[in-house]
């Protein structure tokens, strides 16, 4: 079962404006920064408003509405960034095995320049 939402996460205080982040986009479901410890030349988290723990907590309790606008949001900061035409990847981290450090959904936007295979 997944663990309780936990509003003292870092994300629920960006998302609170408790501190700051370098906003890319905002509308009423998702919210999208830069992360702080870049892992590629651009490297955009998106987050959904919602108190959601991970994308599993997500796709089990959220309804279909927030869900179809966050996955739109994904695709609208990738687009509006211009990285459709070089390319990027995403990623979301779901548990411990995975090394997920923060408890809300987050989706890792990477981009600018060739990537490897995986990231292990
Ligand atoms: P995870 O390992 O949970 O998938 O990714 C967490 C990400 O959040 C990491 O890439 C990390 O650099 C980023 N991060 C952690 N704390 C902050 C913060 O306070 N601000 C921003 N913008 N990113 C953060």
């Amino acid at each position: 079962a997944t663990q309780p939402y936990d509003d003292d996460n870092i994300f629920a205080k960006i998302l609170r404006g408790e501190i700051p982040s370098k906003k890319v986009y905002e509308d009423e479901h998702a919210l999208a920064f830069h992360d702080i410890n870049p892992q590629a030349p651009t490297h955009i988290l998106v987050i959904p408003k919602g108190r959601y723990v991970s994308w599993d907590d997500f796709t089990a309790k959220a309804d279909d509405a927030e869900i179809a606008a966050f996955i739109r949001a994904v695709g609208k900061v990738a687009r509006d960034a211009g990285l459709v035409e070089p390319g990027y990847r995403l990623l979301a981290n779901i548990g411990p095995d995975s090394h997920q450090e923060v408890a809300h959904l987050h989706v890792h936007i990477f981009a600018g320049r060739k990537l490897g295979p995986m990231l292990a």
